[in-house]
């Protein structure tokens, strides 16, 4: 997607401090955290949000899960807790329309949330 944000970070014509990387997903700090540790998760191809999640393939869908887990891990979070947000659509504070999965980490966490 041609003026996609997040296909720019993926295709590094963009920077981003990158945690992870595997043929499918990228992962890298968020630019404005909101928790110490605050990461994105991204699918390398290019999809809106959750709702077109059956847009990619089996393998990329499992990746992409995969590869939560093991930011989680290298993060240091599996003690403690973490959380994985994927805000969808703009009601629900979407404001970049590729697929994400931000990883939160390192304090604690209301429910329910704002
Ligand atoms: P959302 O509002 O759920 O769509 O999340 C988009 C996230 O992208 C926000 O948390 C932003 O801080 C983050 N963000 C925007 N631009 C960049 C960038 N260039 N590098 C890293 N994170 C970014
Ligand atoms: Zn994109």
């Amino acid at each position: 997607m041609k003026d996609c944000l997040f296909c720019k970070i993926v295709n590094k014509e963009i920077d981003s401090d990158i945690v992870y990387e595997d043929e499918d997903v990228l992962a890298f700090n968020d630019i404005n955290p909101q928790a110490p540790v605050h990461v994105l998760v991204v699918p390398k191809k290019h999809i809106s949000s959750i709702i077109d999640i059956n847009k990619l393939d089996k393998e990329e869908r499992l990746n992409l899960l995969s590869a939560i887990e093991k930011i989680a891990r290298q993060s240091g979070l599996e003690k403690d807790g973490f959380r994985v947000v994927t805000n969808t659509g703009t009601r629900a504070g979407q404001s970049v329309f590729h697929l994400h999965f931000h990883i939160l980490g390192k304090r604690k966490f209301d429910w329910p949330p704002g």
